[in-house]
């Protein structure tokens, strides 16, 4: 069962693809996670691809869908949630093509949705550990200590991304190219809304409501 959460950045799916993986042993594929590493690592396509993340662009297609190949090769196996990818529709169709290789589709595609004045209060609140990169926010899931991860006790940071303009810049690629993913996945019957503004349990069990009727019907 391959699953896949859509939605604009600040919207919780890092924080539920977690809890997801946790409860079903999926296998986690965030592309902004791959993608951040490889610029702290300051790879060969870290630093190529470093100015293009910080300023809330996409980074090439061809690039992602190299990485995301390799991956679903190396786990066809497994069960995969996706976070992150697709983001464009020749992404998509790439995708599609990677999973048709290894008989093992998309069964359910899941967006994550709330108003824009929310998801930018979100992000401004949203601070993650250097460590471990447990997520955190502010208004919503606040550290028990001030600025510290519970676990590492490390003070928390804010992402690059995570800045005023570069929020609005990301809202608007997403608009612009990620959101006709969801007529794509409609005409595929396997897209379903969820209403992200309730709490982290309530998300979470209206996602696993829907991952739970379908593993009753495989
Ligand atoms: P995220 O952590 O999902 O918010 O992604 C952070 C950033 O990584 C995005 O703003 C893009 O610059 C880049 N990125 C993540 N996923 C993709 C993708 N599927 N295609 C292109 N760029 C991506």
């Amino acid at each position: 069962m391959n699953i896949l959460l859509l939605g604009q950045p600040g919207v919780g799916k890092g924080t539920q693809s977690d809890l997801l993986a946790q409860q079903y042993h999926f296998i986690k594929f965030s592309m902004g996670d791959i993608l951040r590493d490889e610029i702290v690592k300051k790879s060969p396509l870290g630093e190529k691809i470093a100015h293009l993340v910080n300023a809330g662009h996409l980074v090439p297609d061809d690039i992602v869908s190299a990485v995301v190949s390799e991956f679903v090769r190396e786990h066809c196996q497994e069960n995969i949630l996706f976070d992150g990818y697709p983001r464009t529709i020749a992404q998509a169709e790439t995708l599609d093509t990677e999973l048709a290789t290894v008989r093992s589709p998309l069964t359910a595609v899941m967006e994550l949705h709330l108003d824009e004045q929310q998801i930018i209060e979100r992000l401004r609140n949203r601070r993650y550990c250097p460590q471990c990169g447990r997520l955190y926010n502010y208004m919503t899931s606040p550290p028990k200590h001030d600025g510290t991860c519970d676990l590492c006790h490390v003070p928390l940071r804010k992402r690059n991304d995570d800045d005023e303009q570069v929020i609005k810049k990301r809202l608007t690629v997403y608009n612009e190219q990620t959101h006709p993913l969801i007529d794509y996945y409609k005409a595929q019957s396997i897209y379903a809304r969820i209403d992200a503004a309730g709490s982290q349990e309530e998300v979470f069990a209206h996602i696993t409501r829907i991952i739970d009727a379908k593993i009753d019907t495989q």
